[in-house]
């Protein structure tokens, strides 16, 4: 093999927790590289699916200082509220714009969208070389760098150094794999169901969270009068997958009623099995672990995305700030895994939390639940609290964004 290419840092997985990263440390005296097993335009990658994000007012903040909220923004769906609910009980709690004092709870886009608009950025960074369909073969390393040996698909080997290796490879990450790093797996036996509808009765910026004994179900408003659907059944009624268009909307209604008035159609629905998978440390070595590599969460509550942005935003601004030989080192990936733990936990602990309370055979916790929704919504205090949590806005000093919270 040839004498290995050098770079600072080498991100493995150009998902859109990678790709941020990447964005987060373009124009900085950095030397990246973007690893992906997939062409970067290849629609056929595992995660360009028609998966929308509802992205917090956090990360909007996060978006804009990696130079991508601009052009994303015209395609962004502002979420003025949050509707929550329990099939079959009474109680409901309503999370405005206002509790949480910023211009919107969030925003909902489409996953691909947000990946494209971050790859073009990145593809004009003199700093960031876009490594597509390549595969780490072999790493190693020791107590100052990492070792790769890299293969394309064409069956082009090569060798690359650096000092620090970013694993952004996703929830069944080969890096963890080769570096012997355990994870531990939750069967939530649920399978999410995503699809998009067209509604009678338009969203008005309502995103609608809905728990049901199958699971949660939310709908987020879209452009153009649609809806994104995520529909959450116990993966032994996955059947409804394979149900006619018809037979999928009289089940979206017993879910969830018509408040929205009659779906009228529906897009193409797909399937992804859910489980809590968390790696069983943030780094080892000179090798860290982000987004789902490092955990995999429950998609109730949209948090998944959201969170791995702020562990994105925390790692780049500790990599940026240290001295030049602490880069990459074990004191400085300590010190942000002691910044972000935190964050982490409370947002892990909410997502699988909500996950399991308003499962099915939990009956006596329904009486409890609705009186929950219900104080919720008396609460101004509470709602401020629970909506600034979801949307990860302790993350920010008040001195820094200040400017952008209402009064
Ligand atoms: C149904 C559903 C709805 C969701 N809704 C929301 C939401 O509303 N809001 C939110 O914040 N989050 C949401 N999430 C979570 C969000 O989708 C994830 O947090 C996010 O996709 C994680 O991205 P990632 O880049 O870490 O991983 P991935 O998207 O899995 O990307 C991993 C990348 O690594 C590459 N890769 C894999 N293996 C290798 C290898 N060996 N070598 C090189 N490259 C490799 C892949 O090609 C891919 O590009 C949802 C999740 C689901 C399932």
């Amino acid at each position: 093999m040839n004498t290995p290419v050098d770079y600072d840092l080498v991100i493995v997985g150009g998902g859109v927790v990678g790709a941020a990263l990447a964005c987060r440390l373009a124009d900085t005296t950095l030397q990246v590289a973007m690893i992906d097993a997939h062409a970067f335009n290849d629609h056929t990658q595992p995660h360009d699916d028609d998966r929308t994000l509802a992205l917090s007012y956090s990360t909007r903040l996060l978006l804009e200082e990696l130079g991508v909220w601009s052009a994303l923004s015209a395609s962004a769906e502002p979420i003025h509220t949050v509707h929550v609910s329990e099939k079959g009980r009474f109680g409901t709690c309503q999370l405005r714009q206002q509790d949480a004092g910023t211009p919107a709870l969030g925003y909902v886009v489409e996953a691909r969208q947000l990946d494209r608009i971050m790859l073009e950025r990145l593809q004009s960074q003199e700093n960031v070389d876009l490594l597509s369909a390549t595969r780490v073969t072999a790493l190693s390393q020791t107590h100052t760098e990492v070792d790769l040996a890299v293969s394309t698909t064409d069956g082009h080997l090569s060798a690359i150094r650096c000092r620090l290796l970013v694993a952004a490879d996703g929830s069944h990450s080969s890096i963890r794999k080769m570096t012997g790093v355990h994870a531990k797996h939750t069967d939530y036996r649920q399978t999410a169901i995503i699809t998009v509808a067209q509604t009678e009765r338009p969203h008005q910026n309502m995103a609608y969270e809905r728990f049901t004994p199958q699971g949660p179900l939310a709908i987020l408003p879209m452009q153009d009068g649609q809806c994104s659907i995520v529909m959450t059944v116990d993966t032994a009624d996955e059947a409804i997958l394979s149900s006619t268009d018809t037979e999928f909307i009289q089940t979206l209604h017993a879910q969830f009623g018509y408040r929205l008035g009659r779906f009228l159609s529906i897009g193409k629905r797909t399937a992804f099995p859910l489980y809590l998978v968390q790696s069983e440390t943030q780094f080892t070595g000179r090798i860290v672990f982000i987004g789902n590599a490092r955990r995999s969460l429950h998609p109730v509550g949209g948090q998944g995305f959201n969170l791995a942005l702020r562990d994105v935003d925390a790692l780049a601004t500790c990599l940026l700030e240290n001295a030049p030989h602490q880069f990459g080192n074990s004191t400085q990936l300590t010190r942000f895994t002691q910044m972000r733990q935190s964050d982490q936990s409370r947002t892990t602990y909410l997502t699988d939390g909500l996950a399991r309370l308003f499962k099915e055979g939990v009956e006596w916790l329904g009486p409890m639940r609705a009186l929950g929704l219900i104080s919720l919504d008396f609460s101004p205090w509470a709602r401020k609290k629970f909506a600034r949590q979801m949307m990860g806005m302790h993350h920010f000093s008040h001195d820094k964004h200040n400017t952008k919270l209402l009064p």
